[in-house]
């Protein structure tokens, strides 16, 4: 089968790999209709350094149930399921808690050992019946762009909105105009938020946030664009931020827009060594939450809202590409030509 593997920075190559099978009598194997390139997926692309072998890529997907294995109860062949980019076993502690990204039995796929990415036309998903969301529409339904965000960018713009306590009333801000930062807009509507600023410069990504919610748009970085929030926001900054890219700059603007009490959703990857101790944060009492988000936990409350067309987050997609153009369309998101791009393999 196809598949794709990234031998070191900037790196990405389409392959013939062995095909996907079951190994253990948990899995079930998944032909995959629809992945996608993440932003998360630019890290390495930027700063892996060579490999041998190469790492599979792709944690977002979604597809048929092609195969079970012998102890797989809930998911039987032809389901059409979607993929969360971390699997779990649905039993332990954390998954009970709804935190299945800490599954004690847990892993993240096209990142864990033994286990392959997405970004192909089949995958072996560990522990199926803790991971896979077995939908109630078929692969032809017309949601599937939107039902494909909830295997990572919905669920967790959901996660850092949830975590910054986004409420009803609420004055938030979205670091980022990236899938996360525009899925975090529409999570951050969808949870009754009054004014929603996103921070951002890129022209098609401003004018979808305004649809998707955005009451507010920064352009400005740094100081200036704290300054800007402030003045937006009474001179005090917001209640709640949701920090969708991971940079020091993108943090240390979070932590100076946020107002005293207010709390940080981080979901975008820390590539940064600290979070400032003093004042900024301390005599602010500011909380910082967040992490990778558990996106199983909140398919079954986003899923109606997809379903109902309530909220549109597959507008993020706006390329569609096949399997073997993925390394073009990792340069397109690194130069920021594409928002996200969809593999149809
Ligand atoms: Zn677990």
């Amino acid at each position: 089968m196809r598949a794709t593997v990234m031998y070191r920075a900037g790196d990405v190559r389409v392959e013939n790999v062995p095909d996907a099978a079951i190994v253990n009598p948990t899995d079930a194997l998944v032909r995959v209709t629809r992945a996608c390139i993440c932003g998360s997926d630019l890290w390495p692309y930027k700063d892996m350094p060579p490999t041998e072998d190469g790492r599979r890529m792709g944690h977002e997907a979604i597809g048929v149930v092609e195969a079970v294995g012998a102890g797989v109860r809930t998911v039987k062949k032809g389901d059409f399921v979607v993929m969360p980019f971390a699997f779990s076993d649905g039993e332990c502690a954390f998954c009970h808690e709804g935190l299945q990204t800490s599954c004690v039995h847990g892993g993240f796929f096209g990142f864990s050992e033994g286990v392959g990415g997405a970004q192909a036309e089949a995958i072996r998903i560990p522990l199926a019946d803790g991971t896979l969301f077995v939908l109630p529409v078929g692969e032809d339904s017309a949601l599937v762009a939107s039902l494909l965000t909830l295997s990572d960018v919905m669920g967790t713009g959901h996660h850092a909105a949830v975590t910054a306590g986004v409420g009803r009333g609420k004055k938030v801000a979205v670091v980022g105009d990236g899938a996360v930062g525009l899925c975090g807009v529409i999570a951050a509507k969808r949870l009754g938020a009054e004014q929603i600023i996103l921070l951002g410069r890129h022209p098609a990504r401003i004018a979808l946030a305004k649809e998707f919610g955005a009451t507010d748009i920064v352009s400005e970085r740094g100081d200036a664009a704290v300054e800007r929030v402030r003045e937006m926001t009474g001179g005090f900054g917001v209640h709640s931020v949701l920090e969708s890219v991971g940079t020091e700059p993108a943090m240390l603007t979070a932590v100076n827009i946020t107002r005293p009490g207010g709390a940080i959703g981080r979901v975008g990857v820390p590539h940064y060594p600290g979070i400032p101790a003093w004042d900024s944060t301390f005599y602010k009492n500011i909380t910082i939450s967040g992490g990778p988000a558990p996106v199983r936990a909140y398919i079954a409350e986003l899923l109606p809202d997809v379903l109902e067309g309530r909220i549109q987050p597959g507008r993020v997609f706006d390329r569609v590409i096949g399997i073997d153009e993925v390394p073009d369309g990792y340069r397109a998101m690194d130069k920021r030509e594409a928002i996200k791009v969809m593999v149809k393999p």
